[in-house]
């Protein structure tokens, strides 16, 4: 260990993992980083996480991409083409910048003009700055001609934006996660925070220790279910049944916030009516909660001082996800626990910039501030504000450009070429064996990465980038909150930053860009991004953020604080109100039957983040947890003649993976849990691609698949 007195240099940052958007100084010396500290951000107050502590060295790994690639001439792309990432010489060869950007960028343009704008799409990344966002959806909406561009919101809380849109009018958080501290009461739903908002989940545990009552609704028994007052174990996929229930207790108890329904909210006789059925009683042998419970915990939330609820992918992953959502609205709107300190809506945002990617527009159906592509004042604004024609129509999401890379050579909305920066949809998407399949039939596949990620090997052209130490921009994390990450190192080899990257391929698709400035013009495009997002971030200038490290939005001017707290006075909507949703109860697409018997639940693990990329070679995290896992209670174990540490083969309809089984009774009897992080039992092989018909969000938190003893892992 090198101390940090002893260093080269301290540069202040933001922790690349989750979005709770810890701040962080990478302590550096010889060009490599020895050490991370935690440092005073709103959000963290010193604290790291495990991660974000000891998760940086993956930054030196030596499978660093450190040359643009391209595919060896007659290699073929199969849907089996995944290789060692540490040996891709068989496949690709290395190539100038010159000659790689000309085939990635002139190859995309001449399927553009010769099959229309409808057969490229891009997939962005949450990983990378609010500036890399907003360019790279510029670039699709302005060079490739479509609004084909999506990320992975699209996997984890597109549902729940889409019933906050529609509800309050906002698909950001109404509290932060501070504000635990001045509530009465915690709902923590379909969230595991120790593990995936472990900072976060420190706030909860302290609050909870002041007397504050954490309630932890989910499936699967966390740690945070440790410091829970009531623990609501629901069967897994009976979300609407167990909140309609508490919405129905409320009501049918006199304990609605009768003042705030009539002056903030609307459609509230609808929801009454809808849940006439869903009494605590009739729901509790759906859900397998006591009634008692259910309206111990509904009397509780809405008479405590402030209730927040704070909700993570248990509630969004479902067909009926964006109902999940409906129902935790209804909720606080009965109860008046809105639009006041203590109280609101938070979803946990999963990745460190997937509110601000979403912000900034890398979503099919919105440009930047969620501003519809079909509102023609919107269109005609960006038309002028961008100077070039724009199409109108809401492009495909992430499953859907799959399932179009696969359609018919007469469709004219055939995916037919990709640019895909800082994602990995050959491990993150549902149903692997169809997604991979979708990637190596594209004509063209662009891939841009920092390692030879799973879906690089469907590459034509493969292109080196820079990890987030080594690269300027900002990040706004689940609070609202936009953040600075400052470059520390500089790319190793002939890696370059993303920014340019985009610039370059936007050169190459005929846009005349011309951003100035040190770090490939980062502050222009955040200049250039805030004008496009001025109804939320106009006094968020870039001087601000670095010498404030950290402003909440909304921010309307520049001696505006920011609003921690929104919806005190009227909600985002048209009129003000919130939109009450009736939800009724809409069964897994796929439920378990005699031949696939158990239920999967898919998520992640503390010290892996999503598909492993950067965590599995991060060397203190892959040394704590080095191997792929499936999680059971001790009941199934024993009706299996299974003992922990034994090898399972987990099947379902479309694929199968062996991997070591490790007891864990906050597994609920029935299913099997497994991390999506390890390419050698990747989890989505066994997925279901069933989407959420608003949020087109796919169902991760449900399938059925048989579990059998033995295999290879
Ligand atoms: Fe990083 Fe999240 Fe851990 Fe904070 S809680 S250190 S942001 S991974």
């Amino acid at each position: 260990h090198i101390g940090s007195q002893e260093v080269d240099r301290k540069v202040d940052s933001v922790c690349p993992f989750c979005g709770v958007g810890c701040l962080l100084t990478y302590n550096v010396k010889d060009e490599v980083i020895v050490s991370v500290d935690g440092r005073d951000g709103p959000a963290n107050h010193d604290r790291l996480c495990v991660k974000g502590r000891f998760g940086f060295d993956y930054a030196h790994h030596p499978q660093r991409l450190t040359k643009p690639l391209i595919r060896k001439a007659g290699v073929p792309k199969d849907a089996d083409a995944i290789g060692d990432p540490a040996d891709w010489s068989s496949v690709f060869r290395e190539a100038t910048w010159e000659e790689a950007l000309e085939l990635a960028g002139g190859k995309l343009r001449q399927l553009r003009d010769t099959h229309g704008h409808k057969t490229l799409a891009g997939f962005g990344s949450a990983k990378g700055s609010n500036e890399e966002a907003y360019l790279f959806q510029k670039l699709v909406r302005t060079g490739f001609g479509s609004n084909n561009v999506d990320h992975c919101t699209r996997l984890c809380h597109a549902s729940s934006v889409a019933a906050l849109l529609e509800g309050v009018g906002s698909g950001a958080v109404s509290n932060q996660v501070g504000d635990v501290e001045n509530a009465g009461l915690i709902l923590v739903i379909g969230s595991n925070p120790t593990a995936n908002h472990p900072v976060a989940a420190t706030w909860m545990k302290n609050a909870a220790k002041r007397g504050t009552k954490i309630v932890l609704a989910d499936p699967r028994v966390t740690d945070i279910g440790r410091y829970a007052w009531r623990t609501l174990q629901f069967r897994p996929d009976t979300d609407v049944a167990l909140l309609n229930a508490m919405i129905h207790t409320v009501i049918d108890e006199g304990l609605v916030d009768a003042d705030f329904l009539t002056r903030r909210a609307s459609n509230y006789e609808a929801l009454k009516a809808n849940v006439q059925g869903y009494s605590a009683e009739a729901m509790a042998p759906i859900c397998g909660i006591p009634a008692e419970t259910i309206r111990e915990v509904a009397r509780e939330f809405a008479t405590s001082k402030g209730s927040m609820i704070l909700w993570g992918m248990g509630v969004s992953q479902h067909v009926h996800g964006t109902d999940n959502a409906r129902c935790l609205i209804a909720l606080v709107s009965v109860t008046g626990q809105i639009g006041k300190p203590g109280s609101g809506l938070h979803p946990l945002r999963g990745q460190n910039n997937v509110q601000g990617a979403s912000d900034a527009g890398l979503i099919p159906m919105m440009l930047p501030n969620y501003q519809r592509v079909d509102d023609p004042g919107v269109h005609a604004w960006f038309e002028n504000f961008w100077e070039t024609p724009l199409d109108d129509k809401p492009g495909y999401t992430v499953v859907e450009i799959m399932h179009k890379a696969l359609a018919p050579d007469s469709d004219p909305h055939k995916i037919r070429g990709m640019y895909i920066m800082g994602e990995n949809p050959a491990m993150s998407d549902p149903d692997l064996n169809h997604a991979r399949h979708a990637l190596a039939s594209l004509d063209h596949l662009v891939v841009q990465d920092i390692f030879m990620t799973e879906t690089a090997w469907y590459a034509d052209v493969v292109l080196p980038a820079s990890a987030w130490p080594e690269k300027t921009g900002t990040v706004t994390n689940t609070d609202r909150m936009i953040q600075m990450g400052r470059r520390a190192l500089n790319p190793p080899g002939d890696a370059k930053p993303d920014l340019w990257i985009i610039q370059q391929i936007a050169a190459r698709m005929g846009l005349p860009w011309n951003y100035q400035g040190p770090e490939c013009g980062v502050a222009e495009v955040y200049e250039e991004m805030r004008q496009a997002m001025s109804a939320v971030i106009e006094g968020v200038t870039w001087e601000r953020i670095e010498r404030e490290q950290s402003v909440t939005y909304p921010c309307l001017s520049e001696d505006d604080p920011g609003q921690p707290t929104v919806f005190i006075d009227a909600f985002a909507t048209n009129d003000g109100r919130v939109k009450l949703v009736p939800a009724d109860i809409i069964p897994a697409d796929e439920r378990p039957d005699t031949e696939y018997p158990f239920v999967l639940i898919t998520g992640r693990q503390l010290e892996h983040w999503h598909t492993g990329s950067m965590t599995r070679r991060a060397s203190v995290l892959d040394a704590i947890e080095p191997i792929a896992t499936a999680s059971m209670n001790g009941g199934d174990l024993r009706k299996l003649g299974l003992d922990a540490g034994d090898v399972i083969t987990v099947k379902s309809r479309r694929g199968e993976v062996a991997l070591t089984v490790r007891r864990d009774d906050g597994t609920p009897t029935g299913a099997v849990f497994i991390p999506f992080a390890y390419y050698e039992a990747a989890a989505n092989l066994l997925t279901n691609a069933a989407l959420d018909p608003f949020g087109k969000i796919p169902e991760f938190k449900y399938c059925a698949v048989d579990v059998r003893p033995g295999g290879t892992p």
